[in-house]
């Protein structure tokens, strides 16, 4: 499963820069457009998903984005695009500047919850 949907009109993804799920709102006011393919995704226009890099060993420590010192900011920014993530020069994770497939869903995050 590479996409899933949940009941909020959103869509998940794995972020292979991150290593972390990212959630687009695909349904109401300011969606992303999706073109319901499941396998090879395009969503529009790119994501941008932005936090704050906290000191290492504590809770949400972003250890995929390394050269960002604790406080400052992580940047992930990508078009989706049949299935392909283009990952934009001013991400700050180890992918920046790359081009890679699309990554299924973990099991945890697949698995609808009861
Ligand atoms: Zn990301």
């Amino acid at each position: 499963m590479i996409v899933r949907r949940d009941s909020g009109g959103g869509l998940w993804l794995w972020c292979p820069g991150c290593e972390e799920a990212h959630r687009v709102s695909v349904d109401g006011h300011a969606a992303w457009e999706w073109d319901h393919d499941e396998e090879r995704p395009t969503i529009s226009p790119s994501l941008l998903v932005r936090g704050t890099q906290s000191a290492e060993g504590e809770d949400f420590h972003k250890p995929h984005h390394p050269d960002v010192a604790a406080g400052g900011p992580i940047v992930c920014h990508s078009f989706v695009r049949a299935g392909r993530w283009e990952f934009l020069a001013d991400s700050t994770h180890l992918l920046a500047g790359q081009t890679v497939d699309v990554v299924p869903l973990p099991d945890w995050l697949a698995r609808p919850t009861a």
